[in-house]
């Protein structure tokens, strides 16, 4: 049985297979190891999917989509030219594509995989990807988190590695993640992260800054122009990685027309400024880092293993070297140590049914949340903490407040605090048809079921009765993840659309002049930073975007009825 090992990531994908004891990255069609995680349709009709999509995107922003990873799980329906499709759709089809290149180059049908998710990712965005999987014709046999996957695709190689952190840095999650490697047992120990951290906020940083020049030196704003900004933005992204190996890089705009004489836009990206500006957010990979070295209960790491392509800044590795006193471990491709390390785990799964368990090797990871019930005067009992190994059947007894009381409301949160205030409700249910009896005689059953894609079911049971409920709840992101920052990357890519929307359809003038005041004033808000002015601002946008919609439609359905 073939399973291969997919990295669906933020930027770019990639795919593995195991061939002997050795995991190997699959090339796509055009013999690139890594596959852009942009999906783009033509005029006809036909989707184009990696490279292709991602060489039109630039011309066609409304025809494209990227970093849909970000919006995994939410219930939105991202446009791609005249379709509307859930982010899982969108994924399934970069799903899709690495799965045919698998099964060119391997020459055999591929059915089953391993695909990877950050560990931070909650329970809507694991069946998500599970969803996507399914629809690009693949039985996901399992949910791995990266870093894990990162972990054991080195702790493979390197036998004498037992206690292992993993930095995974991308284009737009940060995870950390401590294995254990026991003989053949490989135990995550702990795991935390950040979901909205990586490259794209480095961009971010550094494009201000390039506007901000702009600006003072020709007194030219680039942002009313969506193309200009979309070239700015790959501009921006490759300078970036150039100051990885380099001190400066340049940036250069020849030819941009403000009605008069063009202008020869230069600005010169230097690595101090860019360190500077991305200090900060490193800083909190580092806290992150640091704890979870502590809940892992290590006295001592044995190797650092680097992966994602933003651990390539040098900032990164001289200082994470210097907080842990150890060099980050060579021979580590950033860009493909989780896809490989999908495919291993692929491959154990495969020798664990051949084997039916003896001697295999097993991986055991943890769970990124903890999760509880609310129980008496607004108190929390914690049934599951974070950081306990998958899968997970913690259960505990509630019962009545009240004499003959039928019916009890289960209401499970997340989070380490000790009451319902320092706690996020997750969902309540009510269990009702309990045997009446004394307060505090009945026996209620809750249990918290986490499978090993990470995925929660929570359930209750009247003992007595055996009248049951259950919900399936989404763990959220952490209070800090939903900040300013989210916002205000997804208030960028509404004011895009935006842009391109009205330069191409024909909106009516009295909209035109607000839909312009809109964005000049969410261009502030950006800049300010201010979050529930962010919050607002989207929801402004996000109605816009409604409305441009059914202008688009309105005229796609007034040129169908003219053919
Ligand atoms: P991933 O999500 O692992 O594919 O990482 C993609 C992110 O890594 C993108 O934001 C890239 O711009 C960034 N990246 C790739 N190579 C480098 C590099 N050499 N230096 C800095 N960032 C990089």
């Amino acid at each position: 049985m073939m399973v291969i090992g997919i990295d669906l990531g933020t930027t770019n994908s990639a795919v593995g297979y195991v061939d002997g004891d050795e995991a190997r990255i699959i090339p796509n069609d055009r013999g690139a190891r890594l596959t852009p995680s942009v999906v783009a349709i033509t005029e006809k009709g036909e989707i184009l999917v990696g490279d292709s999509a991602k060489n039109q995107a630039v011309i066609h922003s409304e025809r494209t989509l990227s970093h849909v990873k970000r919006r995994m799980g939410e219930a939105v329906h991202l446009r791609l030219g005249a379709r509307r499709l859930l982010p899982e759709e969108v994924s399934s089809e970069i799903l899709r594509k690495l799965k045919t290149d698998a099964e060119t180059y391997l020459g055999t049908e591929v059915k089953k995989a391993v695909i990877t998710v950050p560990a931070n990712f909650g329970d809507a965005q694991r069946k998500a990807t599970i969803e996507a999987g399914r629809l690009a014709g693949l039985e996901v046999l399992r949910i791995l988190n990266e870093p894990t996957a990162a972990a054991l695709s080195y702790a493979w190689r390197h036998p004498d590695a037992e206690r292992l952190a993993v930095y995974d840095l991308g284009g737009g999650t940060f995870d950390v993640t401590c294995l254990q490697k026991n003989g053949t047992d490989y135990q995550v120990r702990s795991s935390c992260g950040e979901n909205q951290l990586g490259g794209l906020d480095f961009d971010s940083l550094l494009r201000e800054e390039l506007l901000k020049h702009f600006e003072s030196e020709y007194g030219f704003v680039a942002l009313s122009d969506s193309l200009v900004l979309q070239q700015i933005s790959e501009m921006v992204e490759r300078a970036k990685i150039e100051l990885s190996s380099r001190e400066s890089a340049a940036i250069a705009l020849p030819f941009m027309g403000t009605g008069g004489q063009p202008l020869h836009l230069s600005y010169e990206a230097r690595r101090d400024r860019f360190d500077q500006l991305i200090e900060p957010m490193i800083e909190r990979t580092f806290a992150l880092t640091l704890q979870a070295i502590e809940e892992s209960g290590f006295s001592k790491v044995d190797a650092l293993v680097l992966a994602g392509g933003s651990s390539r800044i040098p900032l990164v590795h001289r200082r994470l070297g210097e907080l842990l006193g150890l060099k980050p471990s060579g021979g580590v491709n950033p860009d493909e140590v989780v896809a490989l390390g999908a495919a291993l785990y692929g491959s154990m799964l495969a020798e664990g049914q051949r084997f039916n368990g003896s001697g295999r090797r097993r991986l055991r990871d943890v769970t990124s949340y903890t999760l509880g019930v609310e129980i008496d005067n607004g108190k929390v009992a914690h049934l599951v903490r974070r950081n306990t190994p998958l899968p997970v059947d913690a259960r505990r007894i509630v019962t009545t407040v009240a004499d003959m009381q039928e019916s009890v409301e289960v209401h499970v949160l997340q989070g380490e605090g000790p009451d319902v205030q320092s706690n996020r409700s997750l969902g309540r249910f009510m269990l009702s048809g309990i045997t009446p009896a004394r307060r505090g005689a009945a026996r209620i059953e809750v249990s918290f079921l986490i499978d090993e894609d990470g995925i929660v079911r929570v359930a209750a049971v009247d003992t007595k009765s055996g009248r049951r409920e259950h919900v399936t709840v989404r763990p959220v992101k952490d209070e800090q993840q939903e900040d300013a920052r989210a916002i205000s990357h997804r208030l960028e890519s509404l004011s895009l659309r935006i842009r391109s929307d009205i330069e191409e359809l024909s909106v009516p003038h009295e909209l035109l002049s607000d839909i312009r005041e809109l964005l000049q004033y969410s261009d502030k808000v950006r800049a300010s930073g201010e979050e529930s002015a962010l919050r607002e601002a989207e929801i402004a946008l996000e109605s816009i975007i409604e409305e441009l919609i059914s202008i688009r439609e309105d005229l796609e359905g007034s040129s169908r009825e003219h053919a």
